[in-house]
């Protein structure tokens, strides 16, 4: 007996202590021996680039990547010409910006809002959901009343350039949860072949910053965070904000991120789903496929209306991205590799 009390206590403090430093005792057994490329940081869509040079700037330094990809994604936030996340982002049918992000460090904690108004920075508000509150998501007015209390100020989101699409709109008020479907061949200016709402000027209706980054130290963080689809129903949530769906990070294994019909991606739990693939051993490019490919098997004729991509790195540093229509590309950032745009290969 008095044996046995030693052997149990010894394996609960040696789990104990493996776990400290916030790496799992269970490392994924294809990153032994391997070099992993790190720090990287990479990011969905062209707007990735920018916000990839903020995240290296505290990547660089030997930061964190939490710090890394909170301020990355703070950039597509406060663009005013970034209709799709933050400031400026395109509101619902009621003409309010409401603003879904969620974020995930290396040691599996996370914090998230959903349908929050008046704040620019909501990957801060839910990185402070994360730290000081014992929640994981607030929503509504009591994400607003959180950010205040934190010392965020009331701001007006919606731009003059936003509130004239959203009075277009206004015109027909046809809700639907239509989508812009790239073409695959832009360079810095991406062109939309399908622009149903007439958009003027930028005419994305949708596109969200996933953004997931390894550290100098081989730790992963991610963060998303959108304005959600256009002209959508007032309370409307994605899967940006839900831990699971846009974003998932596990440090034995990798992450992923999603954009596109929030809707279908949170069918199939979409990221955790990727992450769980790369832990069987798939590659992040097979991992995000066969995610796609489920939300085709779920209902073929639905899907090829719509774009969904999903973005994914491993421990290792390899990434991959797969998506349903041609468009999709993402962003990625390390001493090997300058911010290139990649095209993620699509279904159809
Ligand atoms: N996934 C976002 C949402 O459904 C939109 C997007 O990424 O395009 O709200």
């Amino acid at each position: 007996m008095q044996d046995r009390r030693h052997f149990l206590k010894a394996a609960a403090l040696s789990a104990a202590a493996l776990s400290l430093d916030g790496v799992s005792s269970h490392a994924a057994p294809y990153v032994k021996g391997s070099k992993a490329i790190k720090p990287i940081v990479l990011s969905t869509w062209d707007f990735g680039r920018a916000a990839n040079l903020a995240a290296w700037e505290v990547l660089k330094k030997g930061g964190r990547a939490l710090d890394a990809v909170e301020a990355g994604v703070k950039v597509p936030e406060a663009d005013p010409n970034n209709h799709t996340v933050g400031y400026s982002g395109y509101p619902d049918r009621d003409g309010r910006v409401t603003l879904d992000a969620c974020i995930m460090d290396e040691l599996g904690n996370c914090g998230s809002v959903a349908a929050l108004e008046h704040i620019t920075h909501a990957i801060s508000v839910a990185r402070l959901v994360m730290e000081k509150t014992p929640h994981i998501m607030l929503v509504g007015d009591g994400a607003l009343q959180f950010a205040l209390s934190q010392g965020f100020k009331k701001e007006n989101l919606l731009t003059p350039e936003s509130e004239k699409a959203w009075r277009e709109w206004l015109k027909k008020s046809e809700y639907k949860p239509v989508m812009n479907i790239e073409n695959s061949s832009y360079s810095t200016e991406k062109e939309t072949t399908f622009n149903p709402l007439k958009l003027p000027g930028n005419v994305y209706n949708h596109d969200t910053i996933g953004m997931v980054a390894i550290d100098a130290a081989g730790n992963l963080s991610g963060a998303c965070t959108t304005s959600g689809m256009a002209f959508k129903l007032h309370g409307r949530v994605g899967d940006s904000p839900i831990i699971g769906a846009g974003l998932y990070v596990d440090n034995e294994v990798g992450a992923a991120t999603s954009t596109g019909v929030g809707e279908e991606v949170i069918r199939i739990v979409g990221s955790h789903l990727v992450v769980e693939l790369m832990r069987q051993g798939y590659s992040p490019e097979k991992a995000c496929k066969e995610a796609v490919t489920r939300i085709v098997k779920k209902n073929p004729e639905r899907a090829k209306g719509l774009q969904v991509g999903f973005l994914a790195v491993n421990k290792k540093g390899e990434h991959g991205a797969y998506c349903l229509q041609k468009g999709f590309n993402y962003a990625v950032l390390s001493n090997d590799s300058n911010n290139v745009l990649i095209d993620g290969k699509s279904y159809f």
